[in-house]
């Protein structure tokens, strides 16, 4: 069922680029914008008391298949879960789902190296999969391994084997392949990640699934109809999405190209794919964590010719020299500064020293003039852009240490990060202004007060095209 028109909305005395004015949507659209607005009796009045109108947030790189799943499992990683008997415990505890104890977040810091064996000592009654923090990998115990028939030949590359040739377990890059020999587990619930969007301010959204076709995201297409997900859609993945039929509210974004440092492409294979993504009207996001990905990533930009719709994705370590080449290249990079609160301790013992200065920048992007935008990575990082825009501006980790701390960002720019187009991550924050789509964050205090705050309980109600999305207890 398709949502119906949705109600014309007034805001009373908001905030609106440092001065206090109404706004009232119509439409979907803003419809005006005054000192003192009349309104016209079919409107639901919001009062805003000050509080800032912001642009909707825009988070450029997530993943909402996954969010969706991870809302329905396990932490088994930081900071939830330390060591190895807490692990024990939470799975030993855990509710299946589709007959299936399902983790996620884990880390090497927990309990070491995971495989079938020792994930049979925490839980044997059921099959269990937990997959990696970095999203590249999954672990199954026995029962879990049986279930997906990894003792059979003909297994796809990505099913490790152990010497003897037996499955040990962990399966590296094989989500597709992973959901297809799953039993039907229900559609995940979109829903319910629109709405934990809408709280947090988010008006937009990029999946960056490197496997999304056109028949994969059928479903979150779906939720779009029904409002279920009302916020903008951007997606990225696979070159045939270039085929895909899209309604309303959703646009088909770059070619989305993984690289995994031990299995790294030929730089010309590379450039083929690029000139590929451009030939077909695409840009391409690639996906580059570690130094040596990303040379490689912009030597193969650099020899098929970069074009403005291409973006990095994370650029994690990003030294000075590699900052100048993405520069010249005029590529965009879609950075994810939750990662230096959530995963900063572990980059401070695991990653070599030489690169710690250059972990996830912010200042040394927009010092050389990078369009830089930002994503959360959720599920593999928190979805609360405040809490990304926060750790943009102190550089703190969880514990409190200081993650190369001059890459630090002022608070206007942090937001900035989240204001830009899903076309054009890293562009000019989008304004609000007659016309143009009502995708709107209100806060509960002048932006002044706030910009020292950044948290998301400031976020006071959210519209998404013209929807009133979200609106706090008490607004
Ligand atoms: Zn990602």
């Amino acid at each position: 069922m398709a949502p119906p028109e949705p109600r014309p909305l007034l805001f009373r005395n908001c905030e609106l680029g440092g001065r206090r004015c109404d706004v009232s949507v119509r439409r979907g659209r803003i419809a005006a914008i005054g000192d003192t607005l009349m309104a016209r009796g079919d409107e639901q009045v919001l009062e805003a008391r000050g509080g800032a109108l912001l642009p909707g947030l825009h988070d450029h790189h997530l993943h909402l298949f996954g969010l969706a799943s991870a809302l329905s499992s396990v932490a088994c990683g930081p900071p939830e879960v330390e060591d190895e008997q807490a692990l024990a415990e939470r799975l030993r505890g855990a509710t299946p789902r589709s007959g299936w104890v399902r983790g996620v977040g884990y880390h090497e810091s927990v309990a070491g190296h995971l495989d079938r064996r020792r994930l049979s000592g925490f839980r044997s009654d059921l099959p269990v999969r937990v997959q990696h923090r970095t999203g590249a990998l999954w672990m199954v115990n026995d029962l879990g391994a049986k279930a997906l028939g990894l003792d059979a030949p003909d297994l796809p590359e990505g099913v490790e084997r152990d010497a003897a040739g037996r499955a040990t377990g962990r399966l590296f890059r094989l989500d597709g392949w992973l959901r297809e020999r799953l039993p039907g587990s229900g559609p995940p619930d979109l829903a319910e990640v629109g709405r934990l969007l809408a709280r947090h301010g988010v008006t937009g959204v990029t999946d960056a699934g490197a496997d999304n076709t056109p028949r994969s995201v059928g479903r979150l297409l779906e939720a779009r109809k029904t409002g279920d997900l009302p916020q903008r859609l951007q997606l990225l993945g696979s070159s045939e999405l270039g085929r895909l039929d899209v309604p309303a509210g959703v646009q088909v974004g770059a070619v989305k190209i993984l690289l995994d440092e031990p299995r790294l492409p030929q730089p010309e294979r590379l450039a083929d794919r690029i000139r590929e993504a451009h030939a077909a009207g695409r840009g391409v996001a690639i996906h580059a964590v570690t130094r040596a990905e990303l040379v490689l990533a912009l030597a193969a930009l650099e020899e098929a010719g970069a074009e403005p719709a291409d973006r990095v994705e994370h650029a994690s370590v990003a030294p000075p020299d590699c900052v100048a080449w993405i520069r010249r290249l005029g590529v965009r990079v879609v950075s994810q500064p939750i990662f230096v609160r959530e995963r900063g301790e572990t980059y401070l013992t695991e990653v070599e020293e030489r690169d710690r200065p250059w972990l996830y920048p912010g200042r040394a992007w927009l010092d050389a003039g990078v369009p830089l935008a930002a994503g959360s990575d959720a599920p593999y990082g928190s979805p609360d852009p405040w809490l990304a825009m926060a750790a943009a501006v102190g550089r703190e980790t969880r514990c409190g240490a200081r993650l190369a701390p001059g890459e630090a960002l002022l608070p206007d720019e942090a937001l900035a990060l989240f204001l830009g187009p899903l076309e054009a991550p890293g562009a000019p924050p989008r304004v609000v202004e007659p016309g143009v789509h009502a995708d709107l964050c209100l806060l509960d205090a002048a932006w002044s007060e706030v910009r020292s705050d950044l948290r998301a309980e400031h976020v006071a109600a959210t519209v998404c095209g013209g929807h009133l999305a979200w609106q706090a207890p008490h607004a």
